[in-house]
Protein backbone atom coordinates (compact mmCIF):
# COMPACT_ATOMS: atom_id res chain seq x y z
CA UNK A 1 0.00 0.00 0.00
CA UNK A 2 1.43 3.11 -1.28
CA UNK A 3 2.12 6.04 1.73
CA UNK A 4 -0.46 9.22 0.97
CA UNK A 5 2.17 12.04 -0.57
CA UNK A 6 1.70 14.59 2.06
CA UNK A 7 -0.27 17.10 -0.03
CA UNK A 8 -3.23 15.60 -1.69
CA UNK A 9 -4.76 18.24 -3.44
CA UNK A 10 -6.63 16.08 -5.48
CA UNK A 11 -10.40 16.55 -6.60
CA UNK A 12 -11.55 13.48 -4.93
CA UNK A 13 -11.33 11.42 -3.43
CA UNK A 14 -9.43 13.62 -0.55
CA UNK A 15 -7.68 13.08 2.45
CA UNK A 16 -10.87 12.87 5.05
CA UNK A 17 -10.41 14.42 8.45
CA UNK A 18 -8.89 13.12 10.90
CA UNK A 19 -11.58 13.05 13.09
CA UNK A 20 -13.92 11.04 10.59
CA UNK A 21 -10.94 8.24 10.13
CA UNK A 22 -10.77 7.67 13.84
CA UNK A 23 -14.50 7.69 13.99
CA UNK A 24 -14.32 5.07 11.83
CA UNK A 25 -12.21 2.89 13.75
CA UNK A 26 -14.89 2.14 16.10
CA UNK A 27 -16.10 -1.18 16.65
CA UNK A 28 -19.32 -2.56 14.94
CA UNK A 29 -22.82 -2.25 16.98
CA UNK A 30 -25.57 -4.42 15.31
CA UNK A 31 -28.20 -2.90 13.53
CA UNK A 32 -31.05 -4.64 14.91
CA UNK A 33 -30.83 -2.88 18.23
CA UNK A 34 -31.90 0.23 19.19
CA UNK A 35 -28.87 1.87 19.71
CA UNK A 36 -27.79 1.73 16.02
CA UNK A 37 -31.72 2.89 14.56
CA UNK A 38 -31.24 5.70 16.91
CA UNK A 39 -27.19 6.87 15.97
CA UNK A 40 -28.84 6.34 12.34
CA UNK A 41 -31.59 8.58 12.57
CA UNK A 42 -29.09 10.91 14.45
CA UNK A 43 -26.95 11.00 11.17
CA UNK A 44 -30.33 11.76 8.98
CA UNK A 45 -31.10 14.50 11.20
CA UNK A 46 -27.81 16.29 10.74
CA UNK A 47 -27.80 15.76 7.10
CA UNK A 48 -31.06 16.85 7.12
CA UNK A 49 -29.91 20.43 9.09
CA UNK A 50 -26.57 20.42 6.15
CA UNK A 51 -28.57 20.12 3.60
CA UNK A 52 -31.16 22.47 4.89
CA UNK A 53 -33.85 20.43 4.08
CA UNK A 54 -37.81 20.34 5.19
CA UNK A 55 -38.03 16.79 4.91
CA UNK A 56 -35.64 13.94 5.38
CA UNK A 57 -32.78 12.97 3.23
CA UNK A 58 -31.35 9.89 1.98
CA UNK A 59 -28.32 7.98 1.85
CA UNK A 60 -27.12 5.31 -0.16
CA UNK A 61 -24.02 3.04 0.14
CA UNK A 62 -22.24 3.49 -2.63
CA UNK A 63 -20.62 6.25 -4.07
CA UNK A 64 -22.24 8.95 -5.50
CA UNK A 65 -22.54 7.15 -9.10
CA UNK A 66 -24.94 5.07 -7.73
CA UNK A 67 -27.07 8.19 -6.47
CA UNK A 68 -26.95 9.28 -9.90
CA UNK A 69 -28.15 6.48 -11.24
CA UNK A 70 -30.55 5.98 -8.82
CA UNK A 71 -32.15 9.49 -9.22
CA UNK A 72 -32.78 8.38 -13.10
CA UNK A 73 -34.38 5.24 -12.49
CA UNK A 74 -36.58 6.10 -9.59
CA UNK A 75 -38.32 9.50 -11.05
CA UNK A 76 -37.67 8.91 -15.31
CA UNK A 77 -40.30 7.12 -16.61
CA UNK A 78 -41.15 5.52 -20.66
CA UNK A 79 -43.14 8.65 -21.21
CA UNK A 80 -40.31 11.64 -20.45
CA UNK A 81 -39.03 13.68 -22.11
CA UNK A 82 -35.70 14.60 -20.75
CA UNK A 83 -33.34 17.76 -21.19
CA UNK A 84 -29.87 17.05 -20.28
CA UNK A 85 -27.66 20.19 -19.81
CA UNK A 86 -23.95 19.15 -20.81
CA UNK A 87 -21.11 21.28 -19.75
CA UNK A 88 -18.83 18.77 -19.21
CA UNK A 89 -18.25 14.88 -18.74
CA UNK A 90 -19.89 13.79 -15.68
CA UNK A 91 -23.36 16.07 -17.49
CA UNK A 92 -22.62 14.41 -20.58
CA UNK A 93 -22.42 11.09 -19.18
CA UNK A 94 -26.09 11.50 -17.56
CA UNK A 95 -27.52 11.30 -21.08
CA UNK A 96 -26.91 7.13 -20.73
CA UNK A 97 -29.10 7.16 -17.88
CA UNK A 98 -32.02 9.05 -18.79
CA UNK A 99 -31.96 7.41 -21.97
CA UNK A 100 -32.57 4.20 -20.39
CA UNK A 101 -35.36 5.12 -18.68
CA UNK A 102 -36.77 7.72 -20.35
CA UNK A 103 -39.04 8.24 -23.83
CA UNK A 104 -36.61 10.92 -25.24
CA UNK A 105 -33.39 12.90 -24.71
CA UNK A 106 -32.71 16.28 -25.86
CA UNK A 107 -29.48 17.24 -25.65
CA UNK A 108 -28.42 21.05 -24.72
CA UNK A 109 -24.28 21.35 -24.75
CA UNK A 110 -21.84 23.75 -24.60
CA UNK A 111 -18.39 23.84 -25.03
CA UNK A 112 -16.61 21.99 -22.00
CA UNK A 113 -15.02 25.35 -20.60
CA UNK A 114 -18.06 27.50 -20.42
CA UNK A 115 -21.37 27.24 -18.45
CA UNK A 116 -24.82 26.47 -19.44
CA UNK A 117 -26.98 29.61 -19.91
CA UNK A 118 -30.40 29.79 -17.92
CA UNK A 119 -31.57 31.90 -21.02
CA UNK A 120 -30.73 29.04 -23.90
CA UNK A 121 -32.51 26.53 -21.04
CA UNK A 122 -35.87 28.74 -20.90
CA UNK A 123 -35.57 28.74 -25.01
CA UNK A 124 -35.60 25.29 -24.76
CA UNK A 125 -38.09 24.97 -22.39
CA UNK A 126 -40.31 27.16 -24.94
CA UNK A 127 -39.59 25.03 -28.01
CA UNK A 128 -40.37 21.83 -26.45
CA UNK A 129 -43.55 22.20 -23.83
CA UNK A 130 -43.14 18.64 -23.35
CA UNK A 131 -39.81 18.73 -21.69
CA UNK A 132 -40.47 16.69 -17.96
CA UNK A 133 -37.48 16.30 -16.01
CA UNK A 134 -33.95 18.05 -16.57
CA UNK A 135 -30.67 16.81 -16.00
CA UNK A 136 -28.19 18.86 -14.85
CA UNK A 137 -23.97 19.09 -13.08
CA UNK A 138 -23.64 21.54 -10.81
CA UNK A 139 -20.02 21.49 -10.95
CA UNK A 140 -18.52 19.45 -13.71
CA UNK A 141 -15.68 18.79 -11.94
CA UNK A 142 -13.04 17.55 -14.92
CA UNK A 143 -13.90 20.92 -15.98
CA UNK A 144 -13.80 22.85 -12.45
CA UNK A 145 -16.69 25.44 -14.03
CA UNK A 146 -19.98 25.79 -12.80
CA UNK A 147 -23.38 25.83 -13.71
CA UNK A 148 -26.44 28.56 -12.19
CA UNK A 149 -28.08 25.96 -10.67
CA UNK A 150 -30.38 27.93 -8.51
CA UNK A 151 -31.52 29.94 -11.51
CA UNK A 152 -31.91 26.84 -14.27
CA UNK A 153 -33.92 25.23 -11.21
CA UNK A 154 -36.66 28.71 -11.03
CA UNK A 155 -36.93 27.84 -14.73
CA UNK A 156 -37.65 24.46 -14.07
CA UNK A 157 -39.66 25.33 -11.42
CA UNK A 158 -41.89 27.66 -14.07
CA UNK A 159 -42.19 25.00 -16.53
CA UNK A 160 -43.09 22.25 -14.29
CA UNK A 161 -40.24 19.91 -15.13
CA UNK A 162 -38.56 17.91 -12.58
CA UNK A 163 -34.54 18.78 -11.67
CA UNK A 164 -32.32 15.90 -11.29
CA UNK A 165 -28.69 17.90 -10.50
CA UNK A 166 -25.58 16.74 -9.70
CA UNK A 167 -23.85 18.28 -6.98
CA UNK A 168 -21.43 16.13 -5.95
CA UNK A 169 -18.19 18.06 -5.86
CA UNK A 170 -19.93 21.48 -5.03
CA UNK A 171 -22.14 20.69 -1.73
CA UNK A 172 -19.97 21.73 1.10
CA UNK A 173 -18.01 24.03 -1.04
CA UNK A 174 -20.03 27.14 -1.53
CA UNK A 175 -24.40 27.97 -0.62
CA UNK A 176 -26.23 25.51 -2.83
CA UNK A 177 -28.96 23.52 -1.12
CA UNK A 178 -31.62 21.79 -2.66
CA UNK A 179 -35.02 23.38 -1.92
CA UNK A 180 -33.63 27.05 -2.53
CA UNK A 181 -32.09 25.61 -5.86
CA UNK A 182 -35.34 24.19 -6.85
CA UNK A 183 -33.78 20.92 -7.15
CA UNK A 184 -36.31 17.68 -6.91
CA UNK A 185 -33.45 15.56 -6.57
CA UNK A 186 -30.07 16.42 -5.21
CA UNK A 187 -27.09 14.05 -5.47
CA UNK A 188 -23.70 14.54 -3.46
CA UNK A 189 -20.97 12.65 -1.85
CA UNK A 190 -19.55 12.24 1.75
CA UNK A 191 -15.88 12.20 0.00
CA UNK A 192 -15.68 15.59 -1.34
CA UNK A 193 -16.30 19.24 0.03
CA UNK A 194 -17.94 16.94 3.47
CA UNK A 195 -14.40 15.74 3.88
CA UNK A 196 -15.54 11.82 4.77
CA UNK A 197 -14.19 8.91 2.33
CA UNK A 198 -15.94 7.09 -0.82
CA UNK A 199 -18.93 4.83 -0.09
CA UNK A 200 -21.98 6.94 0.22
CA UNK A 201 -24.20 9.10 -2.01
CA UNK A 202 -26.57 11.58 0.00
CA UNK A 203 -30.08 13.00 -1.67
CA UNK A 204 -32.24 15.48 -0.92
CA UNK A 205 -35.59 14.14 -2.75
CA UNK A 206 -38.67 16.75 -3.02
CA UNK A 207 -42.19 15.65 -1.94
CA UNK A 208 -43.19 16.28 -5.32
CA UNK A 209 -40.53 13.87 -6.41
CA UNK A 210 -41.15 11.49 -3.93
CA UNK A 211 -45.16 11.45 -5.03
CA UNK A 212 -44.03 11.01 -8.57
CA UNK A 213 -41.44 8.18 -7.81
CA UNK A 214 -44.09 6.02 -5.61
CA UNK A 215 -46.18 6.63 -8.66
CA UNK A 216 -43.81 5.47 -11.10
CA UNK A 217 -44.32 1.47 -11.70
CA UNK A 218 -40.80 1.64 -13.33
CA UNK A 219 -38.86 2.46 -10.25
CA UNK A 220 -36.39 -0.09 -8.72
CA UNK A 221 -38.03 -1.97 -5.79
CA UNK A 222 -36.34 -4.49 -3.62
CA UNK A 223 -33.03 -3.25 -5.57
CA UNK A 224 -29.34 -1.36 -4.46
CA UNK A 225 -30.84 1.09 -6.69
CA UNK A 226 -34.57 1.48 -4.98
CA UNK A 227 -34.92 5.17 -3.34
CA UNK A 228 -38.02 3.64 -1.57
CA UNK A 229 -36.21 0.81 0.66
CA UNK A 230 -33.20 3.28 1.22
CA UNK A 231 -36.25 5.40 2.62
CA UNK A 232 -37.55 3.17 4.90
CA UNK A 233 -34.22 2.82 6.32
CA UNK A 234 -34.26 5.95 9.00
CA UNK A 235 -37.34 4.45 10.70
CA UNK A 236 -36.48 3.47 13.86
CA UNK A 237 -38.20 0.01 14.52
CA UNK A 238 -38.06 -0.77 10.89
CA UNK A 239 -34.95 -3.23 9.72
CA UNK A 240 -32.27 -2.05 8.10
CA UNK A 241 -32.73 -2.37 4.02
CA UNK A 242 -29.20 -3.90 3.93
CA UNK A 243 -26.17 -4.79 6.74
CA UNK A 244 -25.09 -1.14 6.73
CA UNK A 245 -21.82 0.13 6.29
CA UNK A 246 -21.03 1.58 9.70
CA UNK A 247 -17.80 2.39 8.92
CA UNK A 248 -18.97 5.14 6.38
CA UNK A 249 -21.63 5.99 7.99
CA UNK A 250 -19.95 6.94 11.50
CA UNK A 251 -17.27 8.73 9.38
CA UNK A 252 -20.04 10.71 7.83
CA UNK A 253 -21.42 11.45 10.98
CA UNK A 254 -18.21 13.30 12.03
CA UNK A 255 -18.29 15.31 9.01
CA UNK A 256 -21.54 16.69 9.59
CA UNK A 257 -20.27 17.82 12.80
CA UNK A 258 -17.18 19.64 11.81
CA UNK A 259 -19.15 20.80 8.73
CA UNK A 260 -22.11 22.34 11.31
CA UNK A 261 -19.68 22.89 14.35
CA UNK A 262 -17.62 24.73 12.09
CA UNK A 263 -20.41 26.42 10.17
CA UNK A 264 -21.27 26.35 6.64
CA UNK A 265 -20.81 30.03 5.76
CA UNK A 266 -17.26 29.61 7.25
CA UNK A 267 -16.35 26.26 5.44
CA UNK A 268 -17.62 28.20 2.45
CA UNK A 269 -15.64 30.91 2.66
CA UNK A 270 -12.32 28.75 3.14
CA UNK A 271 -13.27 26.87 0.12
CA UNK A 272 -13.52 30.62 -1.76
CA UNK A 273 -10.17 31.60 -0.60
CA UNK A 274 -7.97 28.73 -0.98
CA UNK A 275 -9.51 28.62 -4.90
CA UNK A 276 -9.21 32.43 -5.48
CA UNK A 277 -5.38 32.21 -3.71
CA UNK A 278 -4.99 29.24 -6.37
CA UNK A 279 -6.18 30.89 -9.22
CA UNK A 280 -4.07 34.07 -8.40
CA UNK A 281 -0.87 32.30 -7.51
CA UNK A 282 -1.68 30.26 -10.92
CA UNK A 283 -2.04 33.60 -13.05
CA UNK A 284 0.76 34.88 -12.10
CA UNK A 285 2.77 32.39 -13.09
CA UNK A 286 1.67 32.53 -16.02
CA UNK A 287 -0.45 29.53 -16.26
CA UNK A 288 -3.65 29.73 -18.22
CA UNK A 289 -6.75 28.69 -16.10
CA UNK A 290 -9.49 26.39 -18.25
CA UNK A 291 -12.76 27.85 -17.54
CA UNK A 292 -13.47 30.83 -20.28
CA UNK A 293 -14.65 33.02 -17.40
CA UNK A 294 -12.88 33.00 -13.67
CA UNK A 295 -16.42 33.89 -12.70
CA UNK A 296 -17.70 30.56 -13.46
CA UNK A 297 -14.10 28.47 -12.02
CA UNK A 298 -16.00 26.58 -9.15
CA UNK A 299 -14.55 27.31 -5.46
CA UNK A 300 -13.39 23.41 -4.96
CA UNK A 301 -11.35 22.92 -7.87
CA UNK A 302 -9.08 24.73 -9.94
CA UNK A 303 -8.60 23.25 -13.51
CA UNK A 304 -5.24 24.99 -15.49
CA UNK A 305 -4.33 24.22 -18.79
CA UNK A 306 -0.72 21.92 -19.27
CA UNK A 307 1.64 24.56 -20.78
CA UNK A 308 2.83 23.95 -24.54
CA UNK A 309 5.32 20.83 -24.21
CA UNK A 310 4.22 19.42 -20.62
CA UNK A 311 2.71 16.27 -20.91
CA UNK A 312 0.22 15.83 -17.63
CA UNK A 313 1.95 12.87 -16.56
CA UNK A 314 5.29 14.71 -16.43
CA UNK A 315 4.42 17.69 -15.13
CA UNK A 316 2.22 15.03 -12.26
CA UNK A 317 4.98 13.37 -11.58
CA UNK A 318 7.81 16.20 -10.96
CA UNK A 319 5.07 17.81 -8.89
CA UNK A 320 4.55 14.45 -6.52
CA UNK A 321 8.13 13.46 -6.45
CA UNK A 322 10.30 16.66 -5.69
CA UNK A 323 7.58 18.30 -3.70
CA UNK A 324 4.87 15.68 -2.30
CA UNK A 325 1.96 17.49 -4.18
CA UNK A 326 -0.29 15.33 -5.30
CA UNK A 327 -3.09 16.75 -8.30
CA UNK A 328 -5.61 15.23 -9.96
CA UNK A 329 -5.38 14.36 -13.78
CA UNK A 330 -7.96 15.67 -16.36
CA UNK A 331 -11.22 12.84 -17.10
CA UNK A 332 -12.37 12.12 -20.76
CA UNK A 333 -12.48 15.63 -22.81
CA UNK A 334 -9.75 17.25 -20.58
CA UNK A 335 -7.68 14.65 -19.55
CA UNK A 336 -4.50 15.03 -21.05
CA UNK A 337 -5.05 19.19 -21.37
CA UNK A 338 -5.17 19.86 -17.92
CA UNK A 339 -4.31 19.34 -14.42
CA UNK A 340 -6.52 20.01 -11.67
CA UNK A 341 -6.08 20.97 -8.11
CA UNK A 342 -8.62 20.18 -5.80
CA UNK A 343 -10.21 23.05 -2.43
CA UNK A 344 -12.37 20.32 -0.73
CA UNK A 345 -13.10 19.90 2.65
CA UNK A 346 -9.65 19.13 4.42
CA UNK A 347 -7.30 20.57 1.28
CA UNK A 348 -9.75 23.43 1.49
CA UNK A 349 -7.30 25.64 3.48
CA UNK A 350 -6.03 28.69 2.17
CA UNK A 351 -1.96 28.14 3.07
CA UNK A 352 -2.70 24.85 0.62
CA UNK A 353 -2.95 27.50 -2.20
CA UNK A 354 0.48 28.79 -1.44
CA UNK A 355 1.85 24.71 -1.25
CA UNK A 356 0.49 23.96 -4.83
CA UNK A 357 1.95 26.97 -6.53
CA UNK A 358 5.02 27.06 -5.05
CA UNK A 359 5.43 23.60 -6.05
CA UNK A 360 4.00 24.59 -9.25
CA UNK A 361 6.64 26.94 -10.19
CA UNK A 362 9.50 25.11 -8.83
CA UNK A 363 8.49 22.14 -10.91
CA UNK A 364 7.97 24.25 -13.92
CA UNK A 365 11.46 25.97 -13.70
CA UNK A 366 12.16 21.75 -12.89
CA UNK A 367 10.75 21.34 -16.56
CA UNK A 368 12.20 23.81 -18.46
CA UNK A 369 9.86 26.32 -18.35
CA UNK A 370 10.48 30.19 -17.43
CA UNK A 371 8.12 30.61 -13.91
CA UNK A 372 8.33 33.39 -11.81
CA UNK A 373 7.27 30.99 -8.32
CA UNK A 374 7.93 34.11 -6.35
CA UNK A 375 5.41 36.56 -7.82
CA UNK A 376 3.35 33.19 -8.09
CA UNK A 377 3.49 32.74 -3.87
CA UNK A 378 2.91 36.68 -3.68
CA UNK A 379 -0.31 36.71 -5.74
CA UNK A 380 -1.40 33.83 -3.61
CA UNK A 381 -0.05 35.30 -0.28
CA UNK A 382 -1.94 38.42 -0.75
CA UNK A 383 -5.47 36.95 -1.77
CA UNK A 384 -5.06 35.45 2.19
CA UNK A 385 -3.83 38.36 3.60
CA UNK A 386 -6.84 40.11 1.86
CA UNK A 387 -3.97 42.65 1.05
CA UNK A 388 -4.73 43.72 -2.67
CA UNK A 389 -6.81 46.71 -0.90
CA UNK A 390 -4.30 48.08 1.80
CA UNK A 391 -1.40 47.54 0.01
CA UNK A 392 0.05 50.61 0.86
CA UNK A 393 -0.56 50.24 4.14
CA UNK A 394 1.51 47.29 5.04
CA UNK A 395 3.67 49.04 2.68
CA UNK A 396 4.08 52.27 4.73
CA UNK A 397 5.03 50.32 8.65
CA UNK A 398 7.18 47.39 6.57
CA UNK A 399 10.65 46.81 7.57
CA UNK A 400 13.54 44.87 6.58
CA UNK A 401 14.24 41.81 8.28
CA UNK A 402 17.10 42.47 10.93
CA UNK A 403 18.72 40.22 13.45
CA UNK A 404 17.80 40.42 16.42
CA UNK A 405 20.57 42.24 18.60
CA UNK A 406 22.13 39.51 20.93
CA UNK A 407 22.58 42.46 23.60
C1 LIG B 1 -16.76 12.64 -8.12
C2 LIG B 1 -17.95 12.96 -8.93
C3 LIG B 1 -18.94 12.01 -9.20
C4 LIG B 1 -18.80 10.58 -8.85
O1 LIG B 1 -18.75 10.44 -7.52
P1 LIG B 1 -18.14 9.11 -6.95
O2 LIG B 1 -18.28 9.32 -5.50
O3 LIG B 1 -16.73 9.07 -7.42
O4 LIG B 1 -18.94 8.01 -7.49
C5 LIG B 1 -20.05 12.40 -9.89
N1 LIG B 1 -20.21 13.66 -10.32
C6 LIG B 1 -19.28 14.60 -10.09
C7 LIG B 1 -19.50 15.98 -10.62
C8 LIG B 1 -18.12 14.29 -9.40
O5 LIG B 1 -17.19 15.22 -9.16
Amino acid sequence: MPVPPPFMLTTGPVTAYAAVLNAMSRPAIYDGHQAFQHFYRGVIGKLQSALRLTNLPLILQGDALLGLEAAAASLIGRTDVVLNLVSGVYGKGYAGWARRHGGEVIELEVPFNEAIDPVVVRRALVARPDITVIAVCHHDTPSGTLNPLAEIGAIAREHGAFVIADAVSSFGSLDVHPETAHVDIFVTSAAKCLGATPGLTLLGISERAWTRIKANPDAPRASFLSLLDWELAAEIDKPFPVTPSLAEIRGLDVALDLYLQEGPEQVWARHARTAAATRAGLKALGLRLWPIDEAIAAPSATVFHLPAGLTDNILRDTLLDRYGVLLSFGRGFTAGKVLRIGHMGPSAEPMLAVTAVAALGAALNQLGIRADAGAGVNAALAILDGAASNQADSKSSSREVADVDPA
